[in-house]
């Protein structure tokens, strides 16, 4: 069994969830299953896909062709604001605990959106599509103070001059007993004194109603479940910073909520090896569509998706 933990190296990551849809990190979970999220012209090879994040196991619940479009085929999809305010906000958030913890402060933090911002334009160049029809710069600035009042908010929910990470933007890679490979980007564990580990994610949306807490936790729970067996230790906390709301979500995992999840991604994972060798991949229209950047070519808003790019199993045969 393979297991593996590192830096995330967000520089490279590219926005995944359009705009203020439930996730807003607008990052990916590494190579293999990127979303191809740049407008960049780069032509990628389509592939069968070979891992699971949690960004692209929510593509598939949410809708199949979604996901088809971003893993299989790799179509791009253009930047968003608020994907790409995510990332910066991360980026200043992940920078902010290099300084001593005594510095660590709302003023420090806003000093660092420009830089950041600057290096974001330098990594990816086609964030800077998201003002092309801007010459005087008036909605740049308008999104880089909303950037600040995100940023300003983290202090009202964390204070960072009392936390020492374990680690920031983490990459984390398992692989099961069955051979699924799970991957992800954890934005920061803190471990207590005592050993107990706390998983941490900053979302710059809101925070969901209650009714769609579980959806939200999903995630934090693929993380713990892959921090289990990575490390053999099930996280203490689970916490959800929601700075577009103010407001934090915690939970406490114990194993059978670990285990649950395993034998769900398993399931999930059945099903896109099922529609990978069938090339049947289902358009679900919800209201999430209107976030969707490849409405001209699903059959559900009178498109044709492109002509499936990878050999399709014979009517009848099993999978194997
Ligand atoms: S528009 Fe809706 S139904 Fe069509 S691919 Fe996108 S998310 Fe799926």
């Amino acid at each position: 069994m393979e297991t593996s933990t590192g830096a995330a190296g967000r520089s490279d990551s590219t926005p995944v969830v359009a705009a203020d849809a439930p996730d807003t990190a607008g990052r990916t979970a590494g190579a293999g299953e990127t979303a191809g999220a740049t407008a960049a012209p780069v032509v990628r090879p389509a592939a069968p896909p070979a891992s699971l994040s949690p960004s692209r196991a929510s593509d598939f619940m949410q809708c199949p062709l979604l996901y088809r479009f971003r893993v299989i085929d790799r179509l791009p999809e253009k930047p968003s604001e608020a994907a790409t305010r995510g990332t910066l906000v991360h980026a200043v958030l992940e920078r902010l605990f290099d300084a001593p913890a005594a510095e660590r402060t709302a003023p420090r933090a806003k000093e660092l959106v420009p830089g950041q911002w600057d290096r974001l334009r330098e990594s990816r160049p086609e964030v800077m599509e998201l003002f092309a029809g801007d010459p005087e710069g008036e909605r740049l600035a308008r999104w880089l103070a909303e950037a600040e009042r995100l940023v300003e908010r983290w202090f009202t929910l964390e204070d960072p001059s009392r936390l020492e990470p374990a680690e920031r933007e983490l990459f984390v890679e398992t692989e099961l007993d069955s051979g699924l490979r799970l991957r992800g980007i954890i934005d920061r564990v803190d471990v207590a004194p005592t050993g107990e580990v706390r998983i941490v994610d900053y979302k710059t949306g809101k925070a969901p109603r209650p009714e769609y807490a579980e959806g939200a936790l999903f995630q934090m729970k693929f993380y713990a479940l892959v921090v289990w067996r990575l490390k053999r230790v099930i996280p203490r906390r689970l916490q959800l910073v929601y700075l577009g709301s103010g407001d934090v979500l915690t939970y406490d995992p114990v194993q059978a909520d670990l285990e649950r999840v395993e034998r769900k991604l398993l399931a999930l994972w059945e099903a896109i090896r099922e529609a990978t060798e069938t090339g049947d991949w289902r358009p679900r229209p919800t209201k999430l569509c209107g976030w969707c950047d490849h409405q001209a070519r699903c059959p559900e808003f009178g498109g044709t998706p492109p002509p499936y790019p990878l050999p399709v199993r014979a009517t009848g045969s099993a999978a194997v």
